[in-house]
């Protein structure tokens, strides 16, 4: 596949090789890393494996000849690349993104000039329910003044009249983060809806979502697999985010509770469970590390454990607490097999066997690769 921005960009490292040839290249560094403790079963690729990112972010800038441009910063630089039309990208998003190009032009508002405080619009951040088909575009400026504000809107809605929800946020700080504390609604309820393995979720401009919503189900389908929980089993979801895995867990646990470190998080888990009536469920604010250190504590009976930490993986208070629950099944989902491998090699070295691993294309074009691994206790 071509794209005319591959090299300036940086986000596409596989994007010279064939789909086949990425799967191929991804199921290698899986066994390389982790074939030591298991079988690794073929990763499972995309139907179609282009324009899946539902969560789009654009930054806004000008180019040399002042016109305005949004897009990718260019690898390890602040220049912003402009991007029409992206491979990973939802479509519907980056049509977005070139209206509000032109309407800033026409509103003579500016992309914010982070080095002399001038000028308007940062970045805007799309999401897209998969499903739902809702759409919320954040508009995200440098300044707390928005000139026009219900023209813009309503001109934007005009253009594109799938948008279901608009949402105004102030950064004027000296940062890399792209969204400020501050929000506005303009237009709609602020959040999205979208479905996932049956169950809704509301999805608002901060929170966390996978951003591949088809690989998603596949991911957190093999993880349940893995899990085969019975009625009976008390269940942890560690590193929850928003509740996703264990909310959907539940219909068939005992007990679920989820534990994850954002209070935002948190909060939007809560809502979700509510939102599904689901009751076997409780989401706990604290780090999973001393949240299972205390279970361990107080010695208290847990059957599953189902794990999707960050990039970093897991520290050594939550994998020795682990190890003391001893749950009888362990799943752990990674986005990165290498901090993966340094769990697994303390855990096997403890007291449990890997019975399944399973590569899933979470980010086709890109070098990234998650996995699900089950463990079971040894005998
Ligand atoms: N399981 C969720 C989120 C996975 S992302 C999903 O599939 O959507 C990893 C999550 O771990 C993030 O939400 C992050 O906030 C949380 N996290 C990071 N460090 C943590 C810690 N020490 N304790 C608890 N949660 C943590």
């Amino acid at each position: 596949m071509n794209c005319p921005v591959m090299k300036k960009c940086g986000g596409c490292q596989l994007l010279n090789l064939s789909y086949e040839e990425q799967l191929s290249f991804k199921q290698a560094s899986v066994i390389k890393l982790l074939g030591k403790f298991h079988h690794v079963d073929e990763i499972i690729g995309m139907e179609n494996p282009y324009h899946y990112r539902n969560k789009v972010q654009a930054a806004f800038s000008l180019d040399r000849s002042k016109n305005i441009i949004s897009g990718v910063y260019q690898s390890s630089t602040h220049r912003v690349v402009n991007v029409d039309n992206c491979l990973l990208e939802d479509e519907t998003a980056d049509r977005i993104n070139v209206t509000v190009r032109k309407l800033l032009k026409s509103f003579k508002l500016l992309p914010f000039n982070e080095d002399t405080g001038k000028g308007f619009l940062r970045h805007t951040l799309i999401k897209r329910g998969f499903k739902s088909g809702q759409v919320m575009v954040v508009l995200v400026s440098g300044t707390n003044i928005f000139p026009k504000k219900k023209q813009f809107v309503n001109a934007l809605l005009e253009r594109h009249p799938e948008i279901t929800t608009v949402v105004w946020n102030i950064n004027d700080k000296h940062t890399s983060l792209v969204l400020g504390d501050r929000f506005e609604v303009l237009y709609g309820t602020g959040k999205i809806e979208e479905e996932l393995c049956g169950f809704k979720f509301r999805i608002s401009p901060p929170a966390f979502y996978q951003i591949n919503p088809v690989q998603t189900e596949v991911l957190y389908n093999k993880a349940l697999e893995f899990a085969s929980l019975k009625r009976t089993d008390t269940v942890i979801d560690a590193y929850c985010g928003t509740g996703t895995i264990g909310i959907i867990a539940s219909k068939n646990a005992g007990q679920v509770v989820g534990v994850e470190l954002n209070a935002d998080a948190v909060r939007d888990a809560k809502e979700n469970a509510k939102l599904n009536g689901v009751k076997n469920i409780k989401f706990i604010k604290a780090d999973a590390g001393r949240f299972m250190l205390d279970l361990a504590k107080e010695k208290q009976k847990i059957d599953v454990v189902i794990m999707d930490p960050p990039r970093a993986g897991s520290d050594r208070a939550f994998l020795s607490s682990l190890v003391s629950l001893a749950p009888e099944r362990v799943v752990y989902i990674s986005c990165n097999p290498e901090t993966q491998q340094r769990d697994l090699f303390f855990l096997v070295k403890n007291g449990y066997k890997v019975r399944k691993i399973q590569p899933v294309d979470m980010f086709p074009h890109t070098k990234h690769v998650e996995t699900v691994v089950l463990m079971t206790r040894n005998r």
